[in-house]
């Protein structure tokens, strides 16, 4: 070697060493080592190309005043733009496009690992595949290598006119290529780390506006805002495909439209005519879930462009059933034309198992020109998408913990209401309070206009059609109503069948809100559910419920009603039972009135009441004169009749739910009128001793005439300290109606009661 050429190179790699240092950008490094290298071997222009072994195709770096350069111009410009609006992944933006490994000279130097030398390009090797042939000059091609592993191809011109390349400059070039593949490679693995750091430092960024804790709709609006600023893009898009609105129906229920549909006709699907339209993961309905700069209709329209191009490309492949396996789904990369702009779009299905297929979309209105970046995009895209699905999986995950303490709450609060219904089961008699009481409850859990229910009532033998509803219907609501009720029962083998629609007794209750006005008039209801109520394997009635407006009737009422429906028949059953026992244990058998031991409660609590809001309470104690010669004369059978006779005249002439008429022993009854004073009370028996004067028992023996004796006695007169005081009372006044000569009424008058 050269004394000359041994202090070019010791320049050389002095030069190199104070440079690459700090360099730590790939791009100035080539540039720099380029410059260096033509600066070392005199060379005109030079490039190195750098192997992308993954991608199959060599990256080309250019010095100065090479000719490649001055004959490219639209790559650069759409390179520079991109360079200034992009961060990271835009390495190598600003460069020409990358060449195929199997072309050229360069691709012979990369694939054969062999130097190339030409002094003359006019008279080279013809069956070389020289490009520049025909401006002359020499030319020098060398491969980079690295522990014989070719990382790359290292070329440098002469014109013509120059001095021709030497054997000496191959032999100088051979000496540093190993230290200039090494620079290389260091640079290239830096770039890597670089542009990965950068990416995953934008992937963190944008995973931090995903998990940010802000309602979903909202983080993934922000997350696709920020990667469509990250990467240029002109709309950005996360969509859903299917079915917008699942339905389920439970099978021991049903939901259906009264006037109106119960659930909205889903959008009509099948644009698509053409029998190979990709219909099985109906990807023509689609939602979506969040977008920059997108309409549905475009994405319909864009989507339509994806479809046609998928069909195509899947023609042989599965088919329209990649839209039903996420991971057959193919990306889909796909420059198209809107208008007379050329854009750019790309579809990624997101990995999600077992979900509907979800995709992200993106588009571009600055198509990228060179490939390279358009992979790094697409790249980091998968990446991007990738953490959407994790924070769809996330989402979906959830909502369904959201939807499981919903319904906690749901039971906390039914648990409260069966509470609550059982403590009013135990506190009233009334089997309508009870029910009122449940419907009001339930109407914490569900809104109706009405709640109706048709049950069989076992006391009275008779289907009983009872009413709630929320606020004042009208007499067409109401007939519409029981038409609806009385035709969807008669569906069902109810057991007892319902013989006679027309007898079915309807109840109506006072609506739940009074003030509300009128609902449907008309008699509309728009959304109705309804189950049967089935015990053991007979169908017992029915609930049935309706809304005049608002949503349709969702499952989850369905199921909530039907959770509900064993407690409102064991209310009014437990009631209907409660009130048949109550009347046996309270009723006298022979006559049918009240008997001792519920006059006394009865009394007991009417004397509290009375006490308690200063009313007067009165009460009279009627005595069937002579009454043992019934028994005498005709026997006990006619001295029977004789007090049932009596009891029904006694129940007739006092007023009904408000006083109570009792068998108080033997042939003597007690009526108690509460709210009632002493005048009003002698009064009432008047009237009591005239009516039984005027009604003679028609007996077999002949029509039986029967007078009474009545004392009476009132709180209001009588200072009376307990029950039996004014028990005490009124018996005295009844033996000084007998001692007076019986038929007729006797007050008492005294302001305390004398105690024998
Ligand atoms: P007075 O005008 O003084 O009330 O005379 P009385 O005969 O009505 O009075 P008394 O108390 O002497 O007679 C009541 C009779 O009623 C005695 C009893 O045998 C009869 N008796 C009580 N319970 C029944 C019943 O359930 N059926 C029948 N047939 N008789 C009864
Ligand atoms: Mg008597
Ligand atoms: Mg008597």
């Amino acid at each position: 070697m050269h004394q000359t050429t041994l202090r070019r190179l010791l320049a050389f790699h002095a030069g190199l060493a104070r440079q690459t240092a700090g360099t730590a950008s790939f791009d100035t490094l080539l540039r720099f080592l380029l410059a260096r290298v033509l600066d070392l071997t005199r060379a005109h222009s030079g490039s190195i190309l750098i192997h992308d072994a993954q991608a199959h195709r060599l990256l080309p770096w250019f010095s100065s005043g090479h000719p490649a350069r001055t004959t490219r111009s639209a790559g650069a410009r759409a390179g520079a733009r991109a360079k200034r609006s992009t961060g990271a992944p835009a390495r190598g933006r600003g460069r020409p496009a990358p060449l195929p490994v199997d072309e050229g000279v360069a691709g012979r130097v990369l694939q054969t690992g062999k130097p190339l030398f030409v002094d003359d390009l006019h008279r080279a090797d013809p069956s070389l595949p020289l490009r520049r042939r025909a401006a002359g000059g020499s030319f020098l091609s060398v491969p980079l290598q690295l522990h014989r592993r070719t990382i790359g191809v290292l070329n440098l011109n002469r014109r013509r006119g120059e001095a021709s390349f030497t054997r000496d400059d191959l032999e100088m070039l051979s000496t540093i290529v190993p230290h200039l593949a090494a620079l290389v490679e260091k640079g290239r693995l830096l770039a890597q780390l670089e542009a990965r750091k950068d990416e995953v430092e934008t992937l963190y960024e944008l995973s931090r506006l995903l998990f940010s804790g802000a309602p979903f709709p909202t983080a993934l609006r922000r997350f696709l805002t920020a990667l469509a600023r990250h990467l240029d893009l002109e709309r950005a898009a996360l969509i859903r495909f299917g079915e917008a609105n699942p339905r389920g129906q439970p099978a021991d229920g049903r939901l259906e439209a009264g006037a109106g549909p119960a659930f909205p006709a889903m959008g009509a699907a099948g644009r698509l005519s053409d029998k190979d339209a990709p219909a099985p993961g109906d990807p023509d309905d689609f939602e979506l879930l969040a977008g920059v700069a997108v309409s549905k209709p475009r994405l319909e329209a864009m989507l339509d462009l994806v479809r046609r191009r998928l069909r195509r490309d899947l023609a042989a492949a599965p088919g329209p059933d990649a839209w039903d396996a996420p991971h057959l789904a193919p990306p889909v990369a796909l420059p198209y034309k809107e208008g007379a702009r050329q854009k750019d779009m790309f579809v990624i299905p997101l990995p999600l198992p077992g979900e509907r297929i979800h995709a992200l979309l993106v588009s571009s209105d600055r198509p990228t020109l060179d490939s390279e970046p358009a992979v790094q995009r697409y790249r980091f895209l998968h990446l991007v998408s990738k953490q959407l699905a994790v924070a769809l999986e996330r989402e979906a995950m959830l909502e369904r913990i959201r939807a499981d303490q919903a319904t906690l709450l749901d039971n906390n609060l039914q648990s409260s209401i069966f509470l609550g219904i059982s403590q009013e089961l135990a506190s009233t008699l009334d089997p309508t309070v009870v029910l009122r009481k449940a419907f009001d409850q339930f109407r914490r859990l569900i809104s109706f206009t009405t709640i109706s229910i048709l049950m069989f009532d076992d006391l009275e033998k008779t289907h009983r059609l009872i009413v709630q509803p929320s606020r004042p219907i009208g007499l067409g609501f109401q007939r519409a109503l029981r038409r609806n009720i009385l035709e969807i029962f008669g569906e069902y083998p109810a057991d007892p069948p319902l013989a006679d629609p027309a007898a079915v007794r309807m109840e109506v209750f006072h609506p739940q809100d009074k003030g509300n006005g009128g609902a449907g008039g008309r008699g509309r209801f728009r959304h109705v559910l309804h189950l049967p109520f089935i015990l053991g394997e007979r169908v017992v009635g029915l609930i049935h419920l309706t809304r005049s407006e608002g949503p349709a009737f969702s499952s989850r009422d369905l199921s909530t009603t039907s959770q509900f429906t064993g407690i409102f028949i064991t209310s009014i059953k437990n009631a209907l039972i409660h009130r048949r026992t109550e009347k046996l244990a309270f009723t006298d058998p022979l006559t049918g009135l009240f008997n001792h031991r519920y006059f006394q409660e009865t009394l007991a609590q009417e004397f509290l009441r009375a006490r308690r809001y200063g009313k007067p309470l009165s009460l009279m104690i009627i005595d069937i004169d002579f009454f043992k010669k019934f028994n005498d004369t005709w026997g006990h059978l006619l001295g029977d009749k004789v007090l049932v006779h009596c009891g029904r005249l006694f129940e007739k002439s006092v007023r009904e739910k408000i006083d109570t008429v009792a068998r108080y022993g033997g042939e003597e009854f007690a009526v108690l009128l509460p709210e009632t004073g002493l005048d009003g009370a002698a009064l009432f028996a008047e009237r009591i001793r005239r009516t039984v004067e005027g009604t003679p028992l028609q007996a077999d023996v002949g029509s039986l005439p029967i007078t009474l004796s009545i004392g009476v006695a009132c709180t209001a007169v009588t200072a009376c300290r307990q029950t039996s005081d004014l028990i005490q009372a009124a018996d005295l006044a009844l033996y000084q109606a007998k001692e007076g000569g019986r038929n007729r009424v006797m007050r008492y008058e005294r302001a305390e009661v004398e105690h024998a």
